[in-house]
């Protein structure tokens, strides 16, 4: 498929069910990183089309369209929304490749998740409701009960790594919620993100309730800043959840933030390698290491070590790393230049400290932001690449005797993300569960469903995702008492 024709010059944001370019007028490029080639412009946004987006979800939120709306006819339009997702499954891979440089594997599996969230999430708009409680005191009798109700506009951020994906995590419990919203995707993955808005108004999503506004920080500050915008669900980096932060302390808005991680993989002496080994591995080409939940800190047992390290060898010399839009392709480049450029000075780092790069450690080609899958041993806890989240292809192994000797450096990290145990020992892996300071924790193999919250601990974020979790997150509780005094 040449999926350079998908973009046709320029793309619009889209505000009220509208196609619209940035009240400045400006836009910027978009680029494929497979090739480093313009691929088209987008607007870029600021806090003028920001006032624009929540001036039109306010409108929707006032004329109660979607709030009047049944939860059954809400479900109903949420799961159309899926199903036009899966039927638009090669255009939106198409996209994701284009501007991520996602392999077709990596694209689909996002759009198929895309569309399972919408699937939860239709069938949790009618299971939205408050509870009662019995005022005990004889004196006054009376019972009381709770209404929930949309907390009113909200602010959706994502990041490029998954932008469809988290797209569709924040949009769908928003709007089963019953809350309008303004959407910032990504600088340089806003495609897939705008042509999803378009398909859920093709569902039956009323105009105003999914407002995209393209752009890169002033689009995003001016959603934390926005006074009239009551929730902001934001994932991206700390970095720039701090300044979110400094901004929602002047309106105290509401705030989901899922941020970054440096996750443990602890794979034991009694591990199935057949199964830790491949997993391990997927870490290095799996959106070429632009993985949030990604395993980077890599711990194995003295007396599998060397076991794991070939097998890992193995398996990443028959990944073929290339052209994203070919079909055979399991890893693509990394998202942009700047990218690129910070993977490589923090590999750089951790040679200059000492390190051993096993395997890759250098960009592979000319073209395109391509980065070799990089094994590092002989690492220490303080170095860099021990300690930042490099967001790339580059994992970092440590070998240990006693899971009880490591577990305080398991948890030496700002983050809290994930963590990974491989063992057939069911104690120590429970043990493991309870002593690691992680939100979300994988006993042998890694687990995801759309039921279980997802969130961080730590510098990793605030509160977290799906299930109901996420549905509460963008409602809010009004209590009533009752006074039943005869
Ligand atoms: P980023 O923080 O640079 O950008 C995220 C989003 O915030 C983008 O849309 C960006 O334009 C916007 N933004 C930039 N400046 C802003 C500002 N001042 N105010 C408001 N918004 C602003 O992150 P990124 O590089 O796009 O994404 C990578 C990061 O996201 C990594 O740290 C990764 O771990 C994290 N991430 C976390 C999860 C999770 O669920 N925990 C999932 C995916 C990615």
């Amino acid at each position: 498929m040449n999926t350079a024709s998908l973009v046709p010059g320029e793309t619009l944001m889209r505000i009220d069910g509208k196609e619209s370019p940035a009240a400045s007028g400006k836009t910027y490029d978009l680029v494929n990183p497979a090739t480093g080639d313009v691929v088209g412009r987008a607007p870029d946004g600021d806090a003028a089309d920001v006032d624009r987006a929540v001036a039109a979800a306010r409108a929707a939120m006032k004329t109660g369209t979607w709030r009047k709306t049944t939860a059954d006819d809400k479900a109903r339009v949420l799961w159309r929304c899926a199903e036009l997702i899966e039927a638009h499954a090669d255009e939106l891979t198409a996209l994701e490749t284009q501007t991520l440089g996602a392999p077709q594997w990596f694209a689909r599996f996002q759009v198929a998740n895309a569309a399972e969230a919408f699937r939860y999430y239709a069938g949790a708009a009618s299971r939205i409701h408050g509870r009662t409680s019995d005022i005990t005191k004889p004196e006054k009798p009376g019972l009381a009960f709770t209404i929930k109700e949309p907390i009113g506009v909200v602010g959706l951020i994502t990041p490029w790594n998954f932008g469809l994906m988290a797209a569709a995590w924040k949009l769908a419990p928003a709007l089963a919620a019953g809350c309008a919203t303004v959407l910032k995707p990504a600088l340089e993955t806003p495609l897939s993100t705008l042509r999803l808005a378009a398909l859920m108004a093709e569902a039956g999503v009323p105009d105003g309730l999914v407002n995209v506004v393209t752009g890169g920080g002033a689009a995003g500050a001016a959603i934390a800043n926005h006074p009239e915008i009551r929730k902001l669900s934001f994932t991206g980096s700390v970095e720039t959840a701090r300044q979110i932060i400094a901004a929602a302390a002047g309106n105290l808005k509401r705030l989901t933030l899922e941020l970054g991680g440096k996750s443990p993989v602890v794979i034991c002496e009694d591990a199935d390698l057949a199964r830790a080994i491949p997993a391990a591995a997927s870490v290095l080409y799996a959106n070429s290491g632009q993985v949030c939940v990604a395993g980077s800190r890599l711990f194995v047992h003295r007396s599998v070590a060397e076991q794991v390290m070939q097998g890992m060898a193995e398996m990443i010399k028959q990944i073929p790393l290339g052209d994203p839009a070919d079909p055979a392709t399991m890893m693509g480049p990394l998202v942009s230049s700047r990218q690129l450029a910070r993977v490589t000075e923090l590999v750089e780092s951790g040679r200059r400290d000492g390190a051993r790069i096993v395997f890759g450690g250098a960009r592979r080609g000319e073209t395109g932001f391509f980065f070799e899958p990089t094994l590092i041993a002989d690492v220490d806890p303080s170095m860099r690449v021990m300690r930042e989240e490099i967001f790339g292809p580059v994992v970092c192994l440590s070998v240990f005797d006693e899971l009880d000797e490591i577990m305080e450096q398991l948890n030496d990290t700002e983050y809290g993300l994930a963590a990974y145990i491989w063992t057939r020992d069911l104690v120590r892996a429970h043990r493991f569960a309870a002593a690691i300071e992680a939100g979300n924790i994988n006993l042998n193999a890694p687990g995801f469903d759309y039921g279980m919250p997802f969130g961080g601990l730590k510098q990793s974020g605030w509160g977290s995702e799906h299930g109901p979790d996420a549905l509460d997150a963008f409602l809010s509780t009004k209590t009533v008492y009752v006074d039943l005094t005869p």
